[in-house]
C-alpha cells in the first residue's frame, strides 16, 4: 500500500502554575496542561496519529504514564519515536491536519507560530501543517484542552528509484548497441563507443 492515514486524539486539564506548551511552543499563560510529561496535548495527538498510521500501537504502549523516566518529559521525545516508527515502516509524512478544542488562550494569534514549530518538529513544510481551533461549546469542558490530529503518509520510493535508474542504464546500453550495429552496417567497420559505458563508477 502506498498511502496510509492515521488519527490521534488527546485531552489534558489546565492547572495553575504549570508552563503551557502546545505544539512544542511555549505559551505565556497563567495555567498549563497537567500531565505526567509536559502535557503537550497537540504533540500527543500527533504522536498517536503517526503511530496509528503504521499500526504501531499508541503513545501509552511506548511511554507508560507511570514510568518515572517520562516525568515532565519534553513531548518531542514521543514525536521523534513515532517519526522513527513510520520511517522504519517505509513511510514519510505528506501532511497533517489538527483541531484544538479549548477556551483559552485564543489560538488564532498563535496559530502560525504553532504551525511553524510543528512543521519543524515533523521535518515538513509549514504548508503541510493545518492548525485549527474551536471553543468547546456545549461540551462542559471549559478547563480542558483537547486535540485531534490526522496524518497522511506515503511510501518512501527509494527502492523504486534504484530500480528505475537500473532500467534506464540498461536501456541506454541496448540503444548504444543498436546504434553501433547500424553504424557498422553502413560503414562496414565496427565503431568504438565514444566512452566506456561500463566505467561509470
Ligand atoms: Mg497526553
Amino acid at each position: 500500500m502506498d498511502i496510509r492515514i492515521g488519527y490521534g486524539w488527546d485531552s489534558h486539564a489546565f492547572k495553575a502554575g504549570v508552563p503551557l506548551k502546545i505544539g512544542g511552543l511555549s505559551i505565556d499563560h497563567p495555567e498549563g496542561l497537567a500531565g505526567h510529561s509536559d502535557g503537550d496535548v497537540l504533540l500527543h495527538a500527533l504522536t498517536d496519529a503517526l503511530l496509528g498510521a503504521v499500526s504501531a500501537g499508541d503513545i501509552g504502549s511506548f511511554f507508560p504514564p507511570g514510568d518515572p523516566r517520562w516525568k515532565d518529559a519534553d513531548s518531542k521525545i514521543f514525536l521523534d519515536l513515532a517519526k522513527d516508527e513510520i520511517q522504519s515502516a517505509g513511510y514519510r509524512i505528506v501532511n497533517v491536519d489538527t483541531t484544538l478544542v479549548l477556551n483559552a488562550p485564543k489560538i488564532g494569534p498563535l496559530s502560525s507560530e504553532i504551525r511553524e514549530r510543528v512543521a519543524e518538529l515533523l521535518g515538513i513544510l509549514p504548508a503541510n501543517v493545518g492548525i485549527k481551533a474551536k471553543t468547546p461549546e456545549g461540551l462542559n469542558a471549559n478547563h480542558v484542552a483537547q486535540a485531534h490530529a490526522v496524518v497522511l503518509l506515503e511510501r518512501i520510493e527509494e527502492r523504486g528509484d534504484i530500480q528505475t535508474m537500473t532500467a534506464v542504464m540498461q536501456s541506454q546500453r541496448e540503444l548504444e548497441d543498436v546504434v553501433q550495429n547500424l553504424v557498422s552496417q553502413v560503414h562496414g567497420v565496427p565503431v568504438r563507443a565514444p566512452f566506456d559505458t561500463e566505467d561509470i563508477t
